[in-house]
């Protein structure tokens, strides 16, 4: 308790905006007097939808009352809610008529809005969370779909992020679930910065890795305390969320959070999966993401590199070029094909400069991949966790079947220019005869035989 205490303080004067930070149970009460201490006589605005409003914000309210604080009335979204450039546009509309803070009460949507259109109009704001649903609260940037497109905008993140957790409890399960997988991402994330690391393409920066790393087998521990909604236990994942967003504030960047697991669910995002109707959350696309990652990972911790032959390697890995018709093929014309092309020809590297990146893996074998081991946790288990926690834990509950997963691990290697595991096992020259180990009768996903979800 008391080294998390001191992690988070380490964490909060790192971090570039946000100066205040409270997760407790009915913390939600004390938000006039909270606002006061950050922003002075300022007046406030309430940002909500329905729910939230009805879940915090009336009270949020109340405390401003009690306190005779000045707050205009609230400005509540109706059910066309959605994180897109005209619910900005409408925000931002209604906060050019006056000069007050906006106090963002909900989760992902709501705070990405308001982190937005705050921005847009010029002043800070702070947010009181209503479920612990994903890393964004704390987090630089905001994640909005602009024509069709989803992207993250720079902006900065809250002056002050409250967490109240009797609101979180309340909270559909269902949510609480989405922020474990994006946690749970943090396991894979970190083994892919370490190969970064491994290869001189990302050194790790040891404070923003500690700020994620430190306690995030403790943060992740308890999956059924989780899905039960214990307090105690959804203090850790709210934690583990926000010093999340913490790191990517510090190195303005989402490589302390986000690796090749965010990469499965970035494609899917831009390829417009829905499964049943509906768009599958961030978290839970992420958790599957996070499996795939994993047993990747696995696969290169199964081998024996000491005696892997580098000059060969090179020599086989394709040019620009080549890799652009590759691209074409997996991904058709379009803007997808153009993006993969920019991102690809961002980490793209061969000759000596490819030869360097080898050595640092392959030379380092030993240590690195009991550095790794230490890192990850088994396939079954993390499997296990996402299943008691209520993740999905099988590509199929989001609608993407063991073929599509396949193609996605080939097409997602493209869409980003951050170097993870995908990037290693292409340059090695080992990621067809992973995929098929991964899809064999021995792997996690068996094609043959699979049943269509
Ligand atoms: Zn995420």
């Amino acid at each position: 308790m008391e080294m998390e205490q001191q992690l988070i303080e380490r964490a909060l004067k790192a971090a570039r905006d946000t100066r205040f930070l409270a997760v407790e149970q009915g913390i939600r009460h004390q938000t006039a007097g909270i606002f006061t201490s950050m922003f002075g006589p300022r007046e406030a605005v309430i940002i909500a939808d329905g729910n939230t409003y009805e879940a915090a914000g009336r009270d949020v309210e109340a405390s401003f009352v009690r306190e005779n604080r000045p707050l205009r009335k609230p400005f509540i979204f109706g059910p066309h809610i959605y994180a897109d450039d005209e619910c900005v546009r409408e925000l931002a509309g209604a906060l050019r008529s006056h000069d007050a803070i906006p106090i963002a009460v909900g989760s992902g949507t709501i705070n990405d809005l308001t982190k937005l259109a705050a921005h847009q109009t010029n002043r800070p704001y702070m947010v009181v969370g209503t479920a612990a649903s994903m890393d964004g609260y704390s987090a630089y940037g905001a994640s909005i779909t602009t024509a069709g497109s989803k992207d993250t905008v720079d902006c900065p993140a809250p002056m002050a992020v409250l967490a109240d957790l009797d609101v979180i409890a309340q909270a559909p399960k269902v949510m609480n679930a989405w922020g474990y997988g994006d946690l749970m991402a943090k396991v894979v994330a970190g083994a892919d910065w370490i190969l970064a690391d491994a290869a001189g393409v990302e050194a790790i920066n040891p404070p923003v890795w500690e700020t994620v790393q430190g306690l995030l087998r403790s943060w992740i521990g308890s999956p059924e305390a989780i899905a039960a909604n214990e307090p105690s236990a959804l203090r850790h994942l709210v934690h583990g969320l926000v010093m999340s967003g913490f790191a990517m504030q510090a190195s303005l960047s989402s490589r302390p959070a986000s690796g090749a697991e965010h990469q499965f669910s970035h494609l899917w995002d831009m390829q417009h999966h829905t499964f049943e109707g509906k768009t599958p959350s961030h978290g839970f696309k992420v958790g599957i993401g996070v499996l795939a990652s994993l047993a990747l990972h696995e696969d290169l911790l199964s081998r024996d590199l000491s005696s892997f032959d580098i000059d060969a390697a090179v020599r086989a890995w394709p040019s620009m070029d080549e890799l652009e018709q590759r691209i074409h093929r997996l991904f058709g014309p379009g803007a997808l094909e153009k993006r993969a092309n920019e991102e690809t020809r961002a980490k793209y590297a061969s000759g000596d400069a490819l030869r360097a990146q080898l050595r640092g893996i392959v030379e380092n074998w030993p240590e690195l991949r009991a550095k790794l081991l230490a890192q990850l946790i088994p396939f079954r288990e993390l499997q296990g966790m996402l299943r008691r926690a209520g993740c999905p834990f099988d590509p199929a509950q989001i609608g993407i079947s063991r073929a599509r997963l396949r193609t996605s691990y080939m097409q997602c290697c493209y869409m980003r220019r951050r170097f993870t595991v995908l990037d290693v096992a292409q340059r090695l020259g080992i990621f067809d005869s992973a995929l098929d180990k991964l899809f064999g009768p021995h792997g996690p996903w068996p094609i043959e035989g699979e049943v269509q979800p």
